[in-house]
């Protein structure tokens, strides 16, 4: 999805894991809502096909309770997407309002993530190598792959040393060259 603000700022949601962008739930909802994760830990079955039923379940209540809202980073508009599809905008009172107010609780140190992709010959695509990462405000396009090897591990190195990466991947030709995960790493310690 996309939508313009009405200054004219771009407001993208095609990626996971989006800074100007937030899951409300209503205090209405949020108490049934902890009931029914309580209730899938506690009172699921042992077996791996119930536990995945429990957890199919908490995924679709959550979508359901779930309103999607946006925040415009160049204005500060907050946009609210309702169900029915209907989108509210709302105004800041003043220009000090601030611009970040959905990212994550984590602030700096949330863990963001890092993709490196090459492909010879590939028509859809303008350029040959781009790299995308939490911690670049756009992706970066790249022709040459000695460069955009050299530079995605360049910034690899940054976010692990930092401790602010989630998952990493450099791929060629389809090929995966590179891999690093947070929850598999963590999974494999324990
Ligand atoms: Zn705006």
């Amino acid at each position: 999805m996309k939508f313009m603000c009405e200054c004219g700022h771009p407001i993208y949601d095609t990626t996971d894991y989006l800074s100007y962008k937030a899951h409300l739930i209503s205090d209405q909802d949020w108490f049934d809502f902890l009931e029914e994760i309580d209730s899938a830990i506690e009172k699921s079955g042992p077996s791996e096909i119930d536990k995945e039923k429990a957890l199919m379940k908490i995924r679709s209540l959550s979508s359901n309770l779930t309103k999607k809202v946006y925040q415009c980073n160049k204005c500060r508009n907050m946009f609210f997407y309702n169900n029915p599809p209907r989108l509210e905008v709302f105004r800041p009172s003043s220009d000090s309002v601030n611009k970040k107010l959905l990212r994550s609780a984590h602030g700096d140190k949330w863990k963001g993530f890092l993709n490196g992709d090459w492909m010879d010959n590939n028509l859809a695509w303008r350029v040959k190598g781009f790299i995308t990462a939490s911690c670049l405000d756009e992706g970066k396009q790249y022709d040459d792959w000695e460069i955009l090897e050299k530079e995605y591990y360049l910034v690899f190195n940054e976010l692990s040393a930092n401790n602010l990466l989630r998952s990493s991947s450099l791929k060629k030709n389809g090929n995966v060259f590179h891999t690093w995960n947070l929850t598999a790493l963590w999974r494999s310690f324990n």
